[in-house]
């Protein structure tokens, strides 16, 4: 079939589902591409929703990246407000209640949910789900007149979403089961002077609490129970995992993995036939562990977007196994890194060393300078480093890209040892912390020896 003629559906319109329909029509100019949301937008960054609600970004409306118009100008059919009830596969339609669309390919980007904890009161009023734009429009009104939150779990969005509501003036609650922040995927000294930053925000942090109840006065949240206290509230923020939001593929028959993502290939390709997926409903493989893993970010998603979008449209790309660069700030701290850090290497028994060191952002006695630790895990046997972890005042994102980037390619402890970096005083030291640690972790395997 003449890649012009194919009509091409995509049910999701985030990030995955968005630069899937461009790269089709790009690849493509004559398919008809159908983009389906239940929401009522689309191109809008949800990352952006937590700095609004903080006050740090003024309005709702710079989130805004595209209009339904430019869309609709550039071949692109939008169905706002219409969900997907099934898929057909023989059939090769999608309904949306009794209407049936065919399709000639069909993309599958219905990203993510909240974990929904299943305890008394989940289904009080007050109970917040910060996700699409609209919803959360509606909430920073109702947070004018709000006292206290209590914030569940702290995930990357529970800490973006309390540090940012203790900066607005509102008394905010974190709790979760962990003992430090993001516990099941960083490391704790890592994670140490991002809650120092959140507490001097003026959050309070409970570890090592479950959350067993949400406690309610007519019909409406009033306190949350945890293993260790009852905590009054206003609203509570539940910022769980996500998870695949995947019914439709599932009851249809695509073939879904372990983690409860779609399995797809490395052309974005799933279990049948001219049916690709793309971003947070999907599995995909880590480059380090080779295990199929779940719920990456908003660029992870726009890139297997573009990938399954142009496969759709007749294009031959592949989509690589992931190496995971992430980064955020927490407080008024940076923090990120690449793969998995020492506590999931220890966890998962992987053999490893562990080269660690604290640098600086700038040059010492330059305005702004901040302290920047990096620590790098490697091979034992090659040396080869398998991940890093950072926290610092600036500059993690830029060292989270190029690590994700060393890593792919096989760099070595001593590789970064001897690295070249940029010195100039308002931007960077003279030596790189990432050199710093790596020179560290082979000092320490001198002494061993
Ligand atoms: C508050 C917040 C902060 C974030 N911060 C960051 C960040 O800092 N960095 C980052 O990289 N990412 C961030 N993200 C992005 C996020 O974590 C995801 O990775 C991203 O949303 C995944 O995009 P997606 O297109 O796969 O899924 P989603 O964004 O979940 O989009 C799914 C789409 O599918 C549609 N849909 C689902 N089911 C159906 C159906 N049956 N019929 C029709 N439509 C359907 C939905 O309407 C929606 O349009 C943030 C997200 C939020 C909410």
């Amino acid at each position: 079939m003449s890649s012009d003629n194919l009509r091409i559906i995509i049910i999701g319109g985030g990030a995955g589902g968005i630069s899937a329909a461009s790269t089709s029509k790009t690849v493509a100019p004559g398919a008809s591409v159908t983009v389906f949301t239940e929401y009522e937008d689309v191109a809008y960054s949800p990352c952006g929703i937590p700095f609004v609600l903080g006050k740090e970004i003024p309005d709702f409306e710079r989130l805004f990246l595209q209009t339904p118009e430019h869309y609709a100008s550039i071949g692109i059919d939008l169905r706002l407000r219409t969900a997907v009830t099934g898929i057909d596969l023989k059939g090769r339609t999608v309904s949306v209640g009794a209407e049936k669309y065919p399709w000639d390919r069909l993309i599958i980007a219905t990203g993510w949910e909240y974990d929904k904890p299943d305890i008394p009161g989940i289904n009080l009023e007050g109970l917040h789900y910060i996700k699409n734009i609209r919803r959360a429009m509606e909430f920073d009104k109702l947070l004018d007149g709000v006292k206290k939150v209590v914030v569940v779990a702290a995930t990357p969005l529970g800490i973006e979403i309390s540090g940012n509501l203790a900066h607005r003036g509102i008394e905010t609650h974190l709790v979760d089961e962990g003992a430090w922040l993001m516990s099941d995927v960083a490391d704790p000294d890592i994670m140490e002077p991002v809650q120092k930053s959140l507490e001097e925000f003026g959050t309070i942090i409970h570890f090592g609490e479950k959350v067993l109840e949400f406690r309610g006065r007519d019909g409406k949240v009033s306190s949350v129970v945890t293993t260790g206290r009852e905590i009054e509230c206003d609203v509570a923020i539940i910022a769980t995992h996500k998870k695949p939001n995947n019914r439709i593929s599932r009851e249809a028959g695509i073939e879904i993995g372990s983690t409860g993502g779609i399995v797809v290939d490395d052309h974005m390709r799933t279990s049948v036939k001219d049916v690709y997926a793309a971003g947070d409903c999907c599995e995909i493989i880590h480059g380090v562990t080779d295990i199929p893993i779940q719920g990456l970010s908003g660029s992870h998603a726009y890139s297997q977007g573009r990938v399954a979008g142009a496969n759709a449209a007749g294009a031959d790309r592949a989509y690589d196994p992931v190496f995971v660069p992430w980064g955020m700030v927490g407080g008024q701290v940076q923090m990120g890194g690449v793969s998995l850090g020492e506590t999931l290497h220890k966890a998962l028994g992987i053999p490893h060393i562990v080269a660690a060191a604290t640098g600086i952002s700038r040059a010492r006695y330059y305005p702004g300078v901040s302290r920047i630790r990096v620590k790098l895990i490697a091979d034992p046997v090659t040396h080869r480093v398998l991940g890093a972890q950072m926290s610092g005042g600036e500059g993690i994102k830029e060292r989270a890209d190029f690590l994700a980037f060393a890593i792919k390619r096989g760099a070595t402890i001593e590789d970064f040892a001897w690295m070249e970096n940029v010195y100039s005083p308002p931007i960077g030291a003279l030596m790189e912390p990432i050199a710093l640690a790596a020179q560290a972790g082979l000092a320490e395997l001198a002494k061993n020896k």
